[in-house]
């Protein structure tokens, strides 16, 4: 699985259209204090999914968006595509390249799709999950990232390792099914108390 490029409009800094292709080796973006480099990342984790607008650096999620300067007007949208090299196959889809897009209107609504067709955030979660890539994939890792590891509560040092040894995936099903369960549990009580006030 390799990232083949990233395509950003309206994002931050980038009211036009850039792509940065991500060749084979490393990639290195370089820049003067403040032109966006940083920004480029921020692009990659917002497209995977990350929902705290913090970890993004704003306040709030429409700050994402291009707010304007002195000589252009601000964008309605910001839109960014990822696009996957999936030959390997590692991602659990028949395709062998996969363009997850993300789009977010100054309105709040948000739009996911894979490979242009519409889907919803928790697709695109689990398309990631385990891949080491998505919102708990560490593998971007931000200014300070590091020491904040370090110095992290041993329980939260283990989700770490759980996301990285491929479990995480489990826990999240498991919570899910817990959740339907408890759903459940709640329309039985009421359709007990129904039965009882008509017997
Ligand atoms: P450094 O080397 O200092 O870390 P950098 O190259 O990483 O800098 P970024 O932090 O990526 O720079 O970019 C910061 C710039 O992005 C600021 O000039 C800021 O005004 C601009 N910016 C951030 N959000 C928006 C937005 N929504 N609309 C327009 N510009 C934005």
């Amino acid at each position: 699985l390799r990232l083949k490029n990233l395509e950003i409009q309206g994002f931050k800094s980038f009211p036009d259209k850039i792509v940065v292709t991500f060749g084979d080796g490393i990639t290195a973006i370089v820049g003067p204090n403040g032109s966006g480099k940083s920004n480029i990342v921020d692009a990659i984790r917002w497209v995977m999914g990350e929902q705290s607008s913090k970890t993004l650096r704003g306040a709030k999620m429409e700050d994402v968006i291009f707010n304007g300067t002195s000589e252009r007007k601000p964008t309605g949208y910001a839109e960014v595509t990822l696009v996957l090299d999936n030959s390997d196959g590692e991602l659990q889809v028949e395709f062998a390249e996969v363009a997850i897009t993300r789009r977010l209107y100054r309105s709040g609504e948000s739009e996911y799709y894979i490979n242009r067709s519409t889907v919803r955030l928790r697709d695109i979660h689990e398309l990631l999950m385990n891949t080491g890539l998505g919102r708990d994939g560490y593998s971007v890792i931000g200014q300070g990232k590091i020491s904040e590891i370090l110095s992290q509560k041993s329980d939260e040092r283990r989700q770490i390792f759980e996301e990285a040894a491929g479990i995480s995936k489990y826990r999240y099903r498991k919570t899910e099914s817990e959740r339907k369960l408890a759903n459940t549990e709640e329309n039985l009580v009421r359709i007990r108390d129904i039965l009882s006030e008509l017997t």
